[in-house]
């Protein structure tokens, strides 16, 4: 990352965080270097890069973009956020332990569980509100502390200093999952963790037209090991996805801005609706980890859970199908609203007992509150509710 970035304000950092205009033309925008390979003068003669797996001009933008706006010195991308959390967890070796969230994206339990498990790493899941109750179940083979912080769906809030300070006592990395509150939120690195992992797909890219995975990390040492696996192993994303990433990055302040915003008038409109039971949103006082919310986010994002009154499955489902402006689908974090059904779509992987203990029961549906109108969203609610 370029010196002059370090003394940026957030709001300046994601439009100009390690960017630079084009050597080539001046252009202000990094061009999509649609391309393999590079030419090279003599072997060994080229202009730093040789091989679109191994470094691509447009792919570099977006990696100095996210190691600047997450205060880091390293980015990475990949294909997927899954695809990042592969490559981190291919730092471990057969017998290392994990702690990780319970609470956790659906599909990096299934990667946990199904894929790295059978190679021999053991992952503890535990809640991680009561942060000292973590150190119970850390031991001399815990490498690694996976945090989700706000939790997926129920909206649980972990503090990433107190677990910081547990990571470091137990030589273990902490990674955190920051797809949820976006470093406008909140800044893991800043407060100790080791590695920030990233779905772009969701709020970063923020048009819902794009698939990809970021790791920003401080530490040359750890980016020089996340650098070999990413480039050995190859699941690199291409750069017409790298550009879609950068130009979604540039808006992230206003966009989130105005999410945080809608999320707030939503959350206060379903407590008061008839046919809601619980509302799951950690900028509610009455939040069990409000103070931490607080404490470590900047403001309470627009992700919001809740349930439906005597909600049965039947009945809950027919409250996300009958949502006009709210779109029924996966994926959050895109400038327009989305509903989800937790338990049949994005934790459908996750076995009902386990599931159910955390929290992610058949009425619970998931919202990403967009950026649209707000009458237009609260009218929506309204009428799928009474219907
Ligand atoms: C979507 C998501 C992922 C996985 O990212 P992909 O880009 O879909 O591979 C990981 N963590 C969280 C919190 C997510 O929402």
């Amino acid at each position: 990352m370029s010196e002059h970035s370090k003394n940026l304000n957030f709001n300046t950092l994601t439009i100009h965080g390690g960017q630079k205009p084009d050597a080539a033309y001046g252009s202000v925008m990094p061009p999509i270097y649609q391309t393999s390979t590079y030419a090279q003068t003599e072997p060994g003669g080229h202009k730093g890069f040789e091989y679109s797996r191994s470094g691509n001009p447009t792919r570099t933008a977006l990696e100095n973009s996210i190691a600047a706006i997450e205060g880091g010195n390293y980015g990475m991308a990949f294909g997927s956020g899954l695809a990042a959390i592969d490559a981190v967890i291919k730092m471990l070796k057969p017998g290392d332990e994990v702690v990780s969230t319970n609470d956790l994206y659906g599909g990096t339990y299934r990667l946990f569980r199904t894929i790295f498990e059978p190679l021999g790493i053991k992952f503890h899941f535990m809640a991680m509100e009561d942060a000292d109750s973590i150190a119970e179940m850390v031991n001399e083979r815990t490498r690694l502390i996976w945090v989700e912080t706000p939790t997926n769906p129920m909206m649980n809030i972990n503090d990433i200093e107190r677990i910081s300070g547990i990571a470091r006592k137990h030589n273990a990395l902490l990674v955190v999952d920051n797809t949820f509150a976006t470093p406008y939120l909140q800044r893991p690195l800043d407060m100790g963790a080791d590695i920030v992992m990233h779905s772009a797909t969701k709020y970063l890219g923020g048009h819902s037209d794009v698939v990809l995975g970021l790791l920003a990390v401080k530490d040359k040492a750890l980016a020089d090991k996340l650098y070999y696996i990413q480039n050995s192993s190859g699941a690199v994303c291409g750069p017409m996805d790298s550009f879609l990433v950068l130009r979604g990055i540039k808006t992230l302040h206003v966009r989130m801005q105005r999410h945080c915003e809608n999320g707030r008038e939503i959350a206060h409109f379903l407590k008061n609706h008839p046919k809601v039971d619980k509302v799951y949103w950690p900028g509610f006082e009455d939040h069990p980890n409000h103070a931490i919310a607080k404490k470590q986010m900047k403001d309470f994002g627009g992700m919001i859970s809740f349930t439906v009154k005597s909600g049965t499955l039947a009945e809950t489902v027919k409250v996300v199908s009958k949502l006009r402006v709210f779109t029924l689908a996966e994926s959050l974090g895109g400038v327009e609203s989305l509903a989800g059904h937790p338990a049949s779509m994005t934790h459908a992987s996750i076995p009902k007992e386990e599931r159910e203990k955390t929290g992610v029961v058949d009425s619970l549906i998931r919202l990403s509150v967009g950026i649209e109108d707000i009458d237009d969203l609260k009218n929506d609610l309204d009428q799928a509710l009474n219907a």
